[in-house]
């Protein structure tokens, strides 16, 4: 959990990999460019850890070395909505990315729950809350004791993870954390996310159903997005791409006014230099609307 907001790539920096860096080289390399947050996408992985236990450990040293906080994006081919194999597939590439998140030190497993199918609006939370229950108590019973489960806010109408699914599960599940991607919540609703108000809305509701704490540490995704009114998500875009939203000046605001630490995850193309640039426009808000 952060002490402070900090910001960091969705997965190891296109540069980096061009310069030919391995893993255990990233934090140092976000710590010269002045990023404190680093999420290790494991979004292709099967139902064991795809990497060794000494790296993820290597990893956490350097993490640890650099001041650099990790979190684990867990696997695409997760449906905790599907039928019972699909489900104990599902579970299984969970708790395997979890695994891996405990050997490095990543405080929270973010995933997307999954679709919708056949279930009903209704019948998909209650199962999505059942399942989630069952995921952590197995994390517990295999001794998985500090990593946290991120359902995150989805942007596809197909997909579970509205802002109320999601705090329906937070809430309902202990030992889970709030994942906003506001991307997606974006695109969800149609371009909703315009004005600071548009922003404060999101976070005032967030604190009435979940309380200051779980607020004020939310974990955040943020890139610019294009979508569709009737599917909703269609792609990231980088944040100076003209003609798209959100804005995070706006949340910058936001963050500002209600004191937030988030760890902001940027998933753009250039994600360290669009998080280096999210930086500069939080600590521009905070000199505007004096430190937090
Ligand atoms: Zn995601």
């Amino acid at each position: 959990m952060a002490d402070r907001p900090r910001f960091g790539p969705a997965g190891v920096p296109h540069m980096f990999r061009l310069k030919g860096a391995k893993l255990v080289d990233v934090p140092k390399l976000l710590r010269i460019e002045e990023l404190d947050a680093f999420e290790y996408a494991a979004v292709r992985w099967g139902q064991v850890p795809q990497m060794k236990r000494e790296d993820a450990q290597a990893l956490r040293e350097e993490a640890k070395r650099n001041d650099v906080l990790l979190s684990l994006h867990g696997s695409y081919f997760i449906n905790l909505l599907g039928e019972k194999e699909v489900f104990e597939a599902s579970k299984r590439r969970l708790i395997a990315c979890a695994q891996a998140a405990e050997w490095m030190g990543a405080y929270v497993v973010v995933f997307h729950a999954g679709f919708y199918g056949k279930n009903g609006k209704t019948e998909a939370l209650k199962k999505c809350i059942s399942a989630v229950k069952e995921v952590s108590a197995d994390l517990k019973s295999i001794g998985i004791e500090n990593v946290k489960l991120g359902p995150e806010t989805m942007g596809r109408h197909s997909q579970f993870g509205s802002l109320d699914e999601i705090f329906a599960v937070c809430q309902e599940v202990e030992d889970t954390q709030l994942v906003i991607d506001w991307s997606h919540l974006h695109a969800r609703t149609g371009g909703g996310l315009r004005s600071a108000e548009d922003f404060r809305k999101v976070v005032v509701a967030a604190e009435e159903k979940l309380g200051t704490a779980a607020v004020k540490d939310m974990h955040c995704h943020f890139s610019k997005i294009e979508f569709t009114y009737k599917s909703g998500e269609r792609r990231h875009h980088i944040l100076d791409e003209p003609g798209y939203g959100p804005e995070f000046e706006k949340l910058a605001e936001v963050i500002v006014e209600f004191k937030l630490r988030p760890v902001m995850i940027c998933e753009t193309a250039v994600q360290d230099v669009d998080a280096a640039k999210m930086k500069k426009m939080l600590a521009k808000a905070q000199n505007k609307m004096g430190s937090q």
